[in-house]
């Protein structure tokens, strides 16, 4: 061996052994968020963020927010009132989960407010400081460049200076015998868009917390009998909410009790298996419903390797701020907030996290000049489309629809008081102009129309039910992603691949 391969192979070794103890000295985990995070602390802040990036790029805003619940909507509040271009990504469910609960009595200044109404007022706010909304969701992220790039579920590329994160939660489920097979069926977490269904009927709330309280008030209006099953020997719900169960004689409480196994008829719930943990028994109940508000799991899936995340799946801030392990990326709402998960802690948090967002654009230098750069960010403007989703009178003229075509049949279930139905109605109408040719395509309003529903076992909504050669071929029960409705659409029809605008 002579010097220089000598030289060569020792370089080759140090190398090695540098790399290999880079995730020993690295504080907290070692994902490819922390390793970015780490590496990106040998650049300086003009280095990393550094304005000449942004030339010949399309769609910059200054402050992009993912999510439009309390949180993400207030953190839009905020940016568009500091004067920085700021963009909100709604996602799947607009105006989050308080969507879907029934009155909002701890907003200050209302003595209560339903939770749409509340969310809807919002909204109109931030919209008219100057916000802009699109209606799509993230597909995925890249936060080891900057501008950080968002890409949309519509193939929009979106570069963000600054990001906040406020993708909220999502209810969590039993993971029980039975409770996949009869979702949709009679288990449901929604007790706003579906109570209605259950008229006259007797159901099951399932939780301690404040969620079981609201889901079993909403269904009061309809069922006959609602049972709260509590596991521990008392509720988790603040006294408050407590004390509103008493002005319905039908709702009662039983505490120690553990569901086991929701069992049916194939067609419907027809009952539950619970255990009693203080006396080891288990017993049958006969019910007709079941309603899930057992807590909630963090929506960070998306941001999995890109931030860090603790091990329950939620964001981890810096102290004292909104600050993720990513300079430039921040977080708010129920997404980071294992704790108190209020309303208005996740709008309060939003506010924070906007200003960091813009103390951080400032520190970098971001300023009226380059503000004037990115005038020309627009997104692509939204296609008008003549809708192709048909609408029924009747049963006799559904049922007539049907046996008429040759065409695989989809037909969307809604009600105006349902909101994901809502958010769902536009990406209906999108996939029924995409797939016009090859399938038809028809919305049944089940407030107006209540004996299709029933007849078609419809007991909960948003429903897409999809019929071939006349007969039902499948049927999902869960608010759906205009992706993820033109997938399946694509499927039926044989055609690929969806649209992108
Ligand atoms: P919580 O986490 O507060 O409560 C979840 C409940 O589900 C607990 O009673 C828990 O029992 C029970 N649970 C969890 N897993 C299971 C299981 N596998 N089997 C049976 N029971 C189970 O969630 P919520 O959704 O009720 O509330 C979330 C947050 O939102 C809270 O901070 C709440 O205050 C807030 N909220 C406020 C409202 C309002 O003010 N209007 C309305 C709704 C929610 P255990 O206690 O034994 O852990």
């Amino acid at each position: 061996m002579n010097k220089r391969s000598i030289f060569l192979t020792s370089s080759l070794i140090c190398l090695g052994i540098s790399i290999l103890a880079i995730p020993q000295c690295m504080p907290g985990d070692h994902s490819i968020g922390s390793l970015y995070q780490w590496f990106s602390g040998w650049f300086s802040p003009q280095q990393r963020f550094d304005f000449k990036n942004l030339e010949n790029k399309k769609n910059v805003f200054p402050i992009v927010i993912i999510g439009s619940g309390p949180a993400g909507l207030t953190a839009g509040l905020y940016g568009a009132r500091a004067k920085k271009k700021t963009l909100i990504i709604e996602g799947t469910k607009p105006g989050g989960l308080l969507t879907e609960t029934s009155y909002v009595e701890n907003w200050p200044g209302h003595k209560a407010i339903l939770g749409k109404d509340l969310m809807a007022g919002i909204r109109e706010q931030v919209e008219r400081l100057g916000a802009s909304f699109i209606d799509d969701s993230v597909e995925k992220i890249d936060f080891s460049q900057w501008p950080f790039v968002i890409t949309t579920d519509d193939g929009k590329i979106i570069y963000a200076l600054a990001v906040v994160i406020a993708t909220g939660a999502s209810p969590s489920l039993l993971n029980i015998p039975g409770e996949k097979e009869y979702w949709g069926k009679g288990v449901t977490t929604c007790a706003i868009c579906d109570a209605p269904f259950y008229n006259d009927k007797e159901v099951v709330v399932i939780g301690g917390g404040d969620s079981a309280v609201a889901e079993a008030i909403q269904l009061a209006a309809y069922a006959k009998k609602i049972t709260i099953l509590v596991r521990k020997d008392k509720m988790r719900a603040a006294g408050a909410s407590q004390d509103l169960l008493t002005g319905y004689k039908h709702i009662s409480v039983v505490y120690n009790v553990e569901p086991k196994e929701i069992v049916g008829d194939e067609k419907h719930v027809t009952g539950i298996k619970l255990l009693n943990n203080k006396t080891q028994e288990t017993f049958h109940m006969p019910i007709d419903g079941v309603f899930l508000a057992i807590g909630h799991k963090p929506n960070t899936a998306l941001f999995k390797g890109a931030v860090e995340l603790d091990k329950n799946g939620y964001i981890v801030l810096k102290p004292h701020s909104m600050a993720t392990s990513v300079p430039g990326v921040f977080a708010a709402g129920d997404v980071e907030d294992h704790r108190y998960r209020q309303a208005i802690v996740s709008a309060g948090d939003g506010s924070c996290a906007a200003l960091d967002a813009d103390a951080f654009l400032n520190e970098i230098g971001f300023n009226a000049e380059v503000a004037a750069r990115l005038q020309d960010t627009q997104l692509v403007a939204a296609r008008i489309m003549q809708s192709m989703v048909k609408h029924v009178a009747s049963l006799s003229e559904f049922e007539e629809e049907i046996a008429k075509t040759a065409k695989p049949v989809f037909v969307d279930f809604y009600a105006d008081y349902c909101p994901s139905c809502m958010q769902m109605l536009p990406h209906f109408n999108a996939v029924a102009q995409q797939f016009k040719d090859y399938a038809l395509f028809i919305s049944v309003d089940v407030t107006a129309l209540p004996d299709i529903a029933n007849k078609y076992h419809v007991n909960k909504i948003p429903c897409i039910l999809i019929f071939k050669d006349g007969s039902i071929a499948a049927r999902y029960t869960t608010a759906m992603s205009k992706k993820e409705l033109c997938e399946i659409a694509a499927e039926y029809v044989g055609q690929t691949p969806c649209d992108k605008e």
